[in-house]
């Protein structure tokens, strides 16, 4: 579990020659921090200039020095640089600056960074697993950097965000998301892992790439990909038993059977389904509430089958259950898929991918399936009162279609969730608008407030953010065998909650995402409780009374700080 010791590590042991040495550790380094005694000790007094920062000064010229970059992508390379070289004050960056940092650190503009990832490439951050290790994994991570791990993100890039299959320089999606994990949730950073599983690359631009670092070579066959992943499992277990696995941006063909393969065994979880569904259920039940029209009277038409709209239904279906007491397939049938062909529905005469038998229609009939081709007609047919957008291609949610689910509803729910900003169905500001106001947002992406008859209107964020780190925090101190359905239930009923009536009022269906840390460590409470119940938490070293797990949980959190009385024991 993390140790509740960590804003207390304060003695720093370094052999006489190494005193330099801690100017090259990212965890151990404070650049100008030192104080002239500490440089003394070190014997490091000429390697600085002489002036003496506090973190928070450094925090300032760090912040100056990144303004002064345009591109978004400069600017995080710079922050890179910061973690490379001085971790904490990274984070103290992030943390001072948290709605300015997170589009660079991560989307849009980690995207954009994880496609040229190797020809950005300077120093290392996390593991590079592939073929050429296998049958050595054990050995790896036993000689890596990394003593105790509380968390680790893997992804093998096969589709990073909406961008496709990067190969390993999917790498920088499962480093975004360690980088949160800290921000987020206040996991120690040195124990938090990104990994990448390179399996190789179908995209002919990285292949024919000289700079691309990756295995240059097409993705392994299911045998050899499951090989490599089923001996990392493994390995996990025997190196860092306590660490929590979250799986990242695999694509559709893999990430429901990695789930399925694993998560009864492992401690481990998805974000992209499980994740997002967890944050979504939670916005998503308060437009409920909002809407007056309870969970069996809505008509849900979700654009896009993937893995986050699945994970998505499933959830609104577990939440709705959880707090409406309705039988889970009740709500499921409130639901209705469109994919590339349409309607998702049984009769339409073509093979459906696993994922989706779950929330096909069956009574739609072969007739009206062979009409239902376009979210257009589907709309028409369904006359739905709310509508997710999880396709990923672009504003699709025309005037014509948000009209007319407004008929339907005097509250009608539109949650355009698709990212980038690009990418997102509609703008939140065209959905106030063509509805006058009466409709509940949540986007995906960022967006500003806008005035719709004189009235601001701050669309809501349905930002994964809000439940994965206090999932992992939990988890990683509870030390559940694994993570059942149950534990994101327990995420997403417990951010639900944490809107107050005033924000209810205002219809922000989510609370501000700055207050991120509490956020993470009430999640953490909950998903703990939850293993406690369940009886899968193997800690059982904690309290069971819920405002001692939440004070416990905070004192866990590490902030970003220089510990004042700091000992350097040159042996
Ligand atoms: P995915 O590739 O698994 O799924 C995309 C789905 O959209 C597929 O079922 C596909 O058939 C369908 N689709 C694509 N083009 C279509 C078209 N022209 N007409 C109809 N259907 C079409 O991707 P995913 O992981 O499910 O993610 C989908 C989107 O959701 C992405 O844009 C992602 O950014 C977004 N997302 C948002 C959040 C969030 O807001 N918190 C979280 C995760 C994913």
């Amino acid at each position: 579990m993390p140790s509740h010791d960590h804003n207390k590590q304060n003695v720093v042991h370094v052999s006489y020659q190494q005193g330099a040495s801690v100017l090259t550790n990212r965890y151990l380094n404070r650049g100008t921090a030192f104080t002239m005694e500490q440089r003394k000790e070190l014997r490091i007094l000429g390697a600085l200039p002489p002036t003496v920062e506090t973190l928070e000064e450094q925090v300032e010229r760090a912040w100056a020095q990144l303004c002064r970059y345009d591109k978004p992508i400069n600017r995080y390379q710079h922050l890179a640089n910061i973690h490379a070289t001085n971790t904490t004050l990274y984070y103290a960056i992030v943390l001072a600056h948290v709605e300015a940092v997170l589009p660079i650190i991560y989307t849009p503009t980690v995207g954009e960074a994880c496609q040229n990832f190797s020809n950005y490439y300077v120093r290392e951050r996390g593991l590079y697993l592939n073929k050429l290790l296998k049958g050595h994994f054990n050995e790896v991570m036993k000689q890596s950097l990394y003593d105790n791990v509380d968390i680790i993100v893997i992804t093998d890039g096969s589709r990073i965000l909406g961008l496709g299959d990067l190969g390993s320089n999917g790498i920088g999606i499962s480093i975004g998301k360690c980088a949160l994990y800290v921000a987020g949730a206040g996991l120690h950073p040195a124990r938090v892992l990104p990994i990448v599983m390179d399996a190789g690359t179908n995209t002919e631009r990285y292949l024919a790439d000289k700079e691309y670092l990756g295995m240059r070579e097409r993705r392994l066959d299911d045998e050899q990909f499951y090989g490599l992943m089923d001996e990392f499992m493994e390995s996990v277990k025997t190196t860092w038993p306590s660490a929590v696995i979250q799986f990242e941006d695999f694509s559709n063909n893999h990430c429901f059977d990695i789930l399925e393969r694993y998560q009864n065994k492992y401690r481990c979880f998805n974000d992209d389904i499980q994740g997002t569904g967890a944050v979504i259920a939670a916005g998503f039940l308060n437009a409920i509430k909002r809407s007056g029209l309870p969970p069996l009277e809505q008509r849900i038409v979700v654009f896009g089958a993937g893995s986050a709209a699945v994970g998505v239904a499933k959830n609104i279906a577990q939440l709705a259950a959880r707090l409406y007491n309705v039988p889970v397939d009740a709500v499921l049938k409130t639901f209705y898929l469109v994919d590339t062909k349409g309607l998702v529905c049984d009769n339409r005469g073509d093979k459906l991918a696993a994922h989706k038998v779950l929330l096909s229609r069956k009574e739609v009939s072969a007739a009206d399936a062979q009409h239902l081709t376009t979210l257009e007609a589907v709309v028409q047919f369904v006359k739905p009162t709310a509508l997710l957008g999880l396709g990923g291609v672009g504003p699709v949610f025309t005037e014509e279609i948000v009209k007319s689910v407004a008929a339907n509803a005097a509250r009608p729910i539109i949650f355009p969730l698709s990212n980038p900003t690009s990418k997102s169905e509609c703008t939140p500001e065209d959905a106030y608008k063509w509805t006058n106001g009466a409709v509940l947002v949540a986007s995906g992406s960022p967006f500003p407030a806008s005035i719709v008859n004189g009235k601001t209107m701050k669309p809501s964020q349905g930002n994964n953010l809000y439940v994965f780190p206090g999932i992992g925090l939990g988890c990683a101190i509870a030390q559940p065998t694994y993570i059942p359905d149950d534990l994101l239930v327990a995420a997403s009923a417990c951010l639900n909650a944490l809107t107050t009536p005033e924000q209810m009022e205002a219809d922000q269906l989510y609370p501000p995402l700055d207050d991120i840390h509490n956020i993470s460590a009430h999640i953490a409470t909950e998903v703990i409780l939850e293993s406690q119940r369940l009886g899968i938490a193997t800690n059982t070293d904690l309290p069971r009374e819920k405002a001692e797990l939440l004070k416990l949980v905070k004192k866990s959190q590490w902030v970003p700080h220089y510990p004042a009385d700091v000992h350097v024991k040159l042996a």
